[in-house]
């Protein structure tokens, strides 16, 4: 899968310890539907880091190394549904593995916008999806399914398999 970068360790995002995956491109909606610079974005930055490309069972090995105190894996910023093929071949063969954990997919993107990847994402068990823009100003709002504040209250977060 092609990342912007891998940290092994975070606790930002999810419930329980994960490794988050930084995908690697955006189109910068939740910013231009505004009319809005990119940069009120808080991954502007990362747009600017290079890309790599990380074989799937490399990615995998790197989670299992990390087990058990790394219980899930988090794909996020910039926009993952830009690379849905690679977050399922990346699922697909942790699942080949039998490695059962949750993924946990963090979208700006509403469930109408990507029916056919949510499709394709609930042939996996275990997906949990964090759906809708980030808008700058909004009310923060703790998420039961993450076990985390998220920064939009128009944001959520839904189990779907
Ligand atoms: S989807 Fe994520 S990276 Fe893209 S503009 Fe929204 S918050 Fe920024």
């Amino acid at each position: 899968m092609r990342v912007k970068d891998i940290n092994t360790t975070d606790f930002v995002n999810y419930k329980d310890r994960s490794m988050f995956i930084s995908s690697c491109f955006c189109s910068w909606k939740c910013c231009t539907e505004l009319g809005l610079d990119i940069g009120v974005c808080q991954n502007a930055p990362l747009s600017k880091a290079p890309i790599k490309d990380i074989p799937d069972e490399e990615i995998y090995e790197l989670f299992m190394n990390n087990k058990p105190l790394t219980q899930a894996v988090v794909i996020g910023g910039l926009e993952p549904m830009i690379q849905a093929n690679e977050v399922i071949a990346l699922i697909d063969c942790f699942r080949k593995n039998g490695q059962d954990c949750p993924f946990v997919i963090y979208t700006g993107y509403y469930p109408n916008e990507i029916p056919k990847e949510i499709d394709l994402l609930k042939q996996y068990n275990n997906i949990i999806i964090k759906f809708g823009r980030f808008i700058p100003d909004a009310k923060s709002r703790y998420d039961k399914v993450l076990g985390v504040t998220l920064v939009s209250d128009n944001q959520y977060a839904e189990k779907i398999s």
